[in-house]
C-alpha cells in the first residue's frame, strides 16, 4: 500500500540539463503505480500563485534528451518568509498533493526542509545543479552535461590557440566550486587550472609561462573557475599581460552555454535512477526530508539539513598531476 496517494515536483534555483529525465521518471512511476502526478511551474513561486498541473506519462513524452525544464524555474522571495509557505501550502490541500518533490540546489533544500517542518508535507530532494557542489551524492544531475560542454569548446580554442601560437585564459562556470574547470581542465590538457578550492599566485603562473617560453611551448590554456580569488578570466589575463605584453593573450568566456544543451547518457541515467527513487520513497514512507543521491554507484540518502553546499577539499596531487601531464 502506497503511503501517498498525489505527488507533486518542481525544480528550482539554476536550471540543470537532465531536469526534464528527472521529472519524465517522477511522472511515468507515479502513474505506473497509480498516483496522481502534479507538476509545479516556476519552482516555489508557482506552488504558491497554484500553477500546479496534473501530468501523464504521454506529457512527458520526448523529453529526455532536452535540457532546460518543462516546468521552468524561478528563485521565489516570498517562500522565505513564512506566509509565502502558508500560501503554498494551501494550495497543496487544494491538490490533496501528500508528497513534494524537489529537484534544485541547496537553497532549494532549505525551503524545502523548512516548509515540511512547518506543514509536515513530506519532501524528497533531488540534486540538479551544474556545479555538483553538494555533500551526500558523488554526482548531481547536470553536471556530466555541463563539463563536457565546456570540453568541448576549449577543444575548439585549442585548436585556433594552436593556429596562432596563443595563451587563452578560459572561464568556466563554478561560483563557488571548481569541479567544472577541474575536470573540463584535465579532460583538455590545460597547463593551468585555477578554482576557489585553492589559492594560486599569478606570480607562479607567469613564471612557468616564461619558462614554457623559453623551451618553445608558445601554446598555452589557463582554465578559470568564475568564483577563483583572482577574479576571473579577465583579471588573470590584466596582471599576466602587465608583466608579458608581447605574449597574444585572448579571453573567453564560456557562459550559460554550459547550463543548456542535450543531456549526456550519464546525466539522463542518473536522473532517471533518482526520479524513479524518489516516488519510492515517498511511496513507501521513508526517506522523508531525505536528499536522495548516488554514492559509490548505490543509491544514497542525506537528510535535507546535511544537503548543503560543500567545498571539498582538492588533493593536491591532482594539481601536480596536471602540470605533469601539460609539460
Ligand atoms: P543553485 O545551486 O542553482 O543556485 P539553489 O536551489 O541553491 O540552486 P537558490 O536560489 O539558493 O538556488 O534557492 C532556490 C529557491 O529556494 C529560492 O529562490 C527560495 O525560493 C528557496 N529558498 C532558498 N533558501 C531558502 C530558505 N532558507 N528558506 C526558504 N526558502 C528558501
Amino acid at each position: 500500500m502506497s503511503k501517498v496517494k498525489n505527488i507533486a515536483v518542481l525544480t528550482s534555483g539554476g536550471d540543470a540539463p537532465g531536469m526534464n529525465a528527472a521529472i519524465r521518471a517522477i511522472v511515468r512511476t507515479g502513474n505506473y503505480f497509480q498516483l496522481n502526478v502534479y507538476g509545479v511551474m516556476y519552482g516555489y513561486r508557482g506552488l504558491i500563485n497554484g500553477e500546479i498541473m496534473k501530468m501523464d506519462s504521454r506529457s512527458v513524452a520526448n523529453i529526455i534528451q532536452r535540457g532546460g525544464t518543462i516546468l521552468k524555474t524561478a528563485r521565489c522571495k516570498e517562500f522565505f518568509g513564512y506566509e509565502g509557505r502558508q500560501r503554498a501550502y494551501e494550495q497543496l490541500k487544494k491538490y490533496q498533493i501528500d508528497g513534494l518533490i524537489v529537484i534544485g540546489g541547496d537553497g532549494t533544500f532549505k525551503g524545502a526542509l523548512t516548509f515540511s517542518k512547518e506543514f509536515d508535507i513530506p519532501c524528497i530532494g533531488l540534486p540538479g545543479t551544474i556545479d555538483k557542489d553538494i555533500d551526500g551524492t558523488d554526482f548531481t544531475i547536470g553536471f556530466d552535461t555541463a563539463v563536457n560542454t565546456a570540453v568541448r569548446a576549449i577543444d575548439k580554442i585549442r585548436d585556433t590557440a594552436e593556429a596562432h601560437d596563443r595563451l587563452f585564459i578560459v572561464e568556466v562556470m563554478g561560483r563557488d566550486a571548481g569541479y567544472i574547470a577541474l575536470h573540463s581542465g584535465i579532460a583538455t590538457g590545460a597547463e593551468h587550472v585555477l578554482l576557489p578550492e585553492r589559492p594560486t599566485k599569478i606570480q607562479d603562473i607567469i613564471n612557468e609561462l616564461q619558462a614554457n617560453e623559453r623551451r618553445k611551448k608558445l601554446v598555452n590554456i589557463i582554465v578559470v573557475a568564475e568564483g577563483d580569488e583572482s577574479g576571473g578570466a579577465n583579471e588573470v589575463a590584466r596582471a599576466i599581460k602587465e608583466q608579458l605584453p608581447h605574449f597574444d593573450t585572448r579571453v573567453c568566456i564560456l557562459g550559460h552555454i554550459q547550463r543548456g544543451g542535450s543531456p549526456t547518457c550519464m546525466d539522463r541515467v542518473i536522473a532517471s535512477r533518482l526520479g524513479y527513487a524518489a516516488v519510492q520513497a515517498l511511496m513507501e514512507g521513508k526517506h522523508h526530508n531525505c536528499m536522495i543521491g548516488i554514492v559509490n554507484n548505490q543509491l544514497h540518502y542525506t537528510p535535507l539539513e546535511k544537503a548543503v553546499k560543500a567545498r571539498q577539499g582538492i588533493d593536491p596531487e591532482w594539481f601536480q598531476m596536471i602540470r605533469i601531464l601539460a609539460s
